[in-house]
């Protein structure tokens, strides 16, 4: 497959390298419409956050075929991942470069797609270690917020702006 930059700092080949997929010989390579939807993802959400946070997003996993998305045992059956309308990141190089842990460093990155203009979103999904969020377009993202871990367990918990600003 061959590197495409979308923008400034990402590109193809970020979203569709998996560890998992190379393991089970799963060519884990994006139609264009997906690839297309990745683009926007990066336009719209990504890089207007990499560009307030000034710090590395680094991407764990964004496109997925289905043969991928059925291996991973937390991955929905509808999931985003499959259109390229998703990705899930963590904020690189914290502690090192701001003084704060990881974990501060997802909160900030996480209030900050929430409260900052430039962001949009459609779905957002605040989990332990990472952010899954999504992007579909203008008119048809719902904002949703939602909770990745609820009394332990992995649940999709709605959260208001209200409620999602207050989580430490
Ligand atoms: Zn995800």
């Amino acid at each position: 497959m061959k590197n495409e930059m979308f923008t400034p700092h990402f590109s193809l080949l970020e979203f569709t390298e998996s560890p998992t997929a190379r393991k089970h010989v799963i060519a884990n390579v994006p139609p264009a419409e997906a690839v297309d939807n990745l683009k926007r993802l990066c336009e719209n959400t990504l890089e207007p956050l990499r560009e307030a946070l000034q710090l590395p997003v680094v991407i764990t996993s964004g496109f997925r075929t289905k043969a991928l998305n059925d291996i991973l045992a937390h991955a929905s059956e509808r999931s985003q991942h499959m259109a390229g309308q998703a990705t899930d990141f963590y904020i690189g190089w914290g502690q090192r470069l701001k003084g704060l842990s990881s974990r501060e460093l997802l909160i900030k990155a996480f209030r900050m797609i929430i409260q900052n203009d430039a962001i949009d979103y459609d779905q957002l999904i605040l989990y332990p270690t990472f952010i899954h969020v999504s992007y579909v377009s203008k008119e048809k993202n719902r904002r949703t917020i939602l909770l990745g871990m609820r009394n332990g367990k992995l649940g999709y918990g709605k959260c208001s702006v209200e409620n999602a600003l207050r989580i430490q």
